[in-house]
């Protein structure tokens, strides 16, 4: 019978790479800390509507990627494309965001979408994810900008381009909405399969087609900020106003739109030249309606995801540091079956000790197990003479010296030395 393989789409992290995502993942944490954002965990499957109504039916998640299921009391149930509509639910139905409160939320875990796999493109992939919640003013979309570019600069991450857009909102959308309609239908022998169909239902993502032709048509659409209301031209300012006061560089991309339906005014990515075709490495934006449409109060909200196997692709590429690799420090090594239990006693009085020990538990000879010795700082040899006299042997694996210490006084001698 041939061995069952891990799902397209899916990969193993394996131990070669799981530290280097653990640093990721501390990095995330530390920097969240300093923008004072809290950490939550939010369920992985939420009830479908929930991405329907809140990511929006006619765009390409809830079309055709959702991982869709009937559980066994008949609810529909998605494991989670992504994570905004989920924190928003979390807020809502947990009161984080009543009486004019704010709520600063961060969370990462996998998400699910059955996209066609390629370097950077997975089914279960993995996000970082912040969310400021119940802050209408453009500070809040700088300060979630800054958070992602400074988190992308403590990661060493270069090459980076910050491109934002506004989208409008629910007031002047509408008026671009048609405005679009009118210049595409005069287009339509131009457009691709998709944006056709696109056309009525969701013209706006035709802006950020790949297709070449559909580029071109979409680079002489109407300007988005010819169409702004003046609250939406007014809050734009400000955020670009803010960015360029904390220094920083950005492209704007009037065709800049994302996958996602419930963005108002600010959208942004954080693209690498270092990705190929899947190059960007974070995106977010405003989200004034998602509450409301998702069944709950108007709480406004700004937030980014950023996709944790992009940035450590990126980090790969451009050889950035993930820090030391953990070792272990100490092997305790059996010279003789009779002193396996006491190498397994001191190897336990060492991890008590907060040292990282390692003894082998498989029977393996002396020899064998002082080849296993890898990158350790110390091998602690016992055996019988050792047991008699109530001592180790303690062999300083980088100069080769070795010393007998005193049973009672390895753990300080080694605490001291590593
Ligand atoms: P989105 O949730 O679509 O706004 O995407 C936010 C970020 O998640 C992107 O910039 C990517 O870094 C990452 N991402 C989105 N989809 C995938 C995927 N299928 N595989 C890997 N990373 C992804």
């Amino acid at each position: 019978m041939a061995i069952i393989n891990a799902p397209r789409g899916t990969r193993d992290i394996l131990p070669s790479e799981s530290w280097k995502w653990a640093y990721i993942i501390n990095m995330a944490s530390q920097t969240m800390k300093d923008f004072g954002f809290s950490e939550v965990h939010l369920p992985i499957f939420e009830h479908t509507e929930l991405f329907s109504r809140g990511v929006g039916e006619t765009t390409d998640i809830v079309e055709k990627e959702m991982y869709t299921f009937n559980d066994r009391g008949g609810r529909s149930i998605t494991l989670r494309p992504e994570a905004t509509a989920g924190v928003v639910r979390a807020t809502l139905e947990n009161n984080l965001c009543v009486q004019g409160a704010s709520a600063k939320l961060w969370s990462w875990g996998p998400m699910f979408r059955h996209e066609r796999p390629q370097k950077g493109r997975y089914r279960q992939f993995y996000q970082i994810d912040a969310e400021c919640l119940g802050i209408a003013g453009a500070g809040a979309d700088v300060e979630i900008i800054s958070l992602t570019i400074e988190l992308f600069r403590r990661l060493g991450l270069k090459n980076l381009e910050v491109v934002i857009n506004s989208v409008g909102c629910e007031k002047c959308r509408p008026v671009y909405r048609q405005k679009l309609i009118e210049y595409f239908e005069g287009h339509k022998d131009e457009l691709c399969e998709t944006c056709l169909t696109r056309l009525d239902r969701n013209p706006l993502r035709i802006l950020d087609c790949k297709n070449e032709s559909c580029g071109h048509v979409a680079d002489n659409a109407p300007d988005i900020y010819d169409s702004l209301c003046d609250e939406c031209r007014e809050h734009f300012a400000e955020v670009r106003k803010g960015l360029e006061r904390l220094g920083f560089s950005y492209r704007l991309n009037k065709r800049l739109v994302r996958g996602l339906d419930y963005y108002t005014k600010t959208a942004y990515e954080i693209l690498s030249g270092d990705l190929g075709s899947q190059n960007a490495v974070a995106g977010g934006g405003r989200y004034d309606n998602l509450a409301s449409s998702i069944g709950g109060p108007k709480v406004p909200g700004v937030g980014f995801a950023c996709g944790v196997d992009r940035v450590m692709i990126v980090m790969e590429e451009q050889g950035c540091s993930f820090g030391k690799m953990p070792a272990v420090d100490v092997y305790v090594a059996a010279l003789g079956d009779d002193s396996r239990g006491a190498v397994q006693v001191l190897t336990y009085e060492l991890r008590k000790n907060n040292i990282a020990a390692e003894c082998d538990t498989s029977g393996k000879s002396f020899k064998a197990q002082m080849k296993a010795v890898g990158s350790c700082k110390f091998a602690c040899i016992i055996g019988t003479d050792e047991i008699a006299n109530h001592s180790v042997s303690v062999k300083n694996l980088q100069d080769g010296l070795q010393e007998t210490i005193a049973y009672d006084d390895v753990t300080e001698y080694i605490k001291s030395r590593v």
